[in-house]
């Protein structure tokens, strides 16, 4: 799946444990968001797969479900 950069649309780069978009100079970290409450989702990664878990209840939200959004990566963090 691609990672689109949330200022220019370009398609960006996995770096070192963030996105980084070449036009912009931006680094950025993915937040994965529940579609039902909004709430950010637990990583659960097991056998080179991500599952995503909502620890308010909707339980395990499919890939194709989860809302994705980029928020400035801070180094550090
Ligand atoms: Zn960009
Ligand atoms: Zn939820």
């Amino acid at each position: 799946m691609e990672a689109l950069c949330p200022q220019c649309h370009q398609a960006m780069q996995w770096v070192k444990g963030h996105y980084h978009c070449e036009a912009c100079h931006r680094d950025y970290r993915q937040l994965a968001e529940c579609p039902e409450c909004r709430q950010p989702l637990q990583e659960l990664k097991a056998c080179g797969a991500v599952d995503y878990l909502c620890q308010n209840g909707h339980g395990l939200i499919s890939k194709k479900r989860v809302l994705f959004s980029y928020v400035p990566w801070v180094e550090g963090e």
